[in-house]
């Protein structure tokens, strides 16, 4: 049996003594729908902490929601800055931590873009392609900043393969609510947005791995859309080399199924083994197997705070 099953066995527990077996997906569908719904709709946008494994994936994923959810707190878990200093020297940057800081202000400007404040911007700092070294810790700020914020829900990436902080992200947020339900508090309710991921030997952006896995949403973006997208796109200069594949017409939206996070998300190399990005697919295994045995051990005893 997978280790990573007491998180979900605590979490259902919870689910169905707090709210009715029966109640959970038509609240999240609920939820959904104030999420994706258009600018000006009489339903109100739900309270939203964005879980982003980097600087710049509110506007690759969710530019069309920045300015329509209340906005709790983006949480950036890594600085966006690999630690090998490689693609920092090709951008022009001395030094690593020059790259991180370069890479926090074209957040920052896009976020103006958007009309949010940066006191809503919680940078964790982690280093880039090493969060999954960082599962517990990165959990634990994720459940924090959950309690602080108390929102409706957490807009994360999916468990797909494309990068290993995605990942990491994804494992961090599901263990943080699932921490939240086991201490009897009122979890929110994961959604996620599309990032990439391998397809065939190309990259697939926009889509999710496995559609119709969960209930899910398009969001058909208008021109203003369109342009506010594309603004906040070009606020991160260092990264538009990648996006030259990323659908700027819509934006894709779905309740987080459940996953089995010790198990590669789909056969075949995942995107970041061939590109080398932080982990292979074997030690994300054996690190989430640790991680979550070790959850599944303390959780009661709130191992998170
Ligand atoms: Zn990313």
């Amino acid at each position: 049996m997978p280790l990573v099953t007491p998180f979900f066995t605590l979490r259902k527990s919870f689910d169905e003594s707090a709210a009715g077996a029966e109640a959970e997906p038509a609240a999240g569908a609920e939820l959904l729908r104030r999420l994706c719904a258009p600018a000006g709709d009489p339903l109100a946008p739900p309270r939203t902490l964005l879980a982003l494994a980097h600087p710049d994936d509110e506007s690759v994923g969710a530019s069309s929601r920045l300015t329509r959810i209340e906005v709790a707190a983006l949480v950036y878990a890594t600085d966006g800055a690999p630690r090998d200093g490689r693609i920092p020297r090709d951008a022009g940057c001395e030094t690593i931590a020059d790259y991180a800081a370069m890479r926090r202000a074209e957040t920052l400007r896009a976020l103006a873009h958007a009309g949010i404040s940066s006191e809503r911007a919680v940078f964790l700092d982690y280093p880039d392609q090493e969060a999954a070294y960082r599962l517990l810790p990165l959990a634990a700020d994720l459940r924090r900043w959950m309690i602080a914020t108390r929102p409706e829900i957490v807009l994360t990436h999916p468990y797909e393969g494309g990068h290993p902080d995605h990942d990491a992200v994804a494992f961090a947020v599901h263990a943080a609510v699932a921490a939240l339900a086991s201490e009897a508090e009122q979890p929110p309710t994961i959604i996620e947005f599309t990032s990439y991921h391998a397809h065939n030997d190309a990259v697939a952006f926009g889509e999710f791995l496995c559609a119709g896995e969960s209930p899910s949403c398009t969001v058909r973006l208008t021109d203003d859309g369109r342009a506010l997208k594309q603004r906040l796109l070009a606020c991160h200069r260092s990264q538009t080399h990648k996006w030259n594949s990323l659908p700027l017409n819509e934006e894709r939206f779905r309740l987080a199924p459940a996953y089995d996070f010790t198990r590669p998300p789909h056969d075949g190399p995942l995107l970041y083994e061939r590109h080398g990005h932080g982990v292979t697919v074997d030690e994300w295994c054996e690190l989430v197997s640790v991680a979550s045995e070790q959850l599944a051990r303390t959780l009661q005893t709130c191992v998170l705070k």
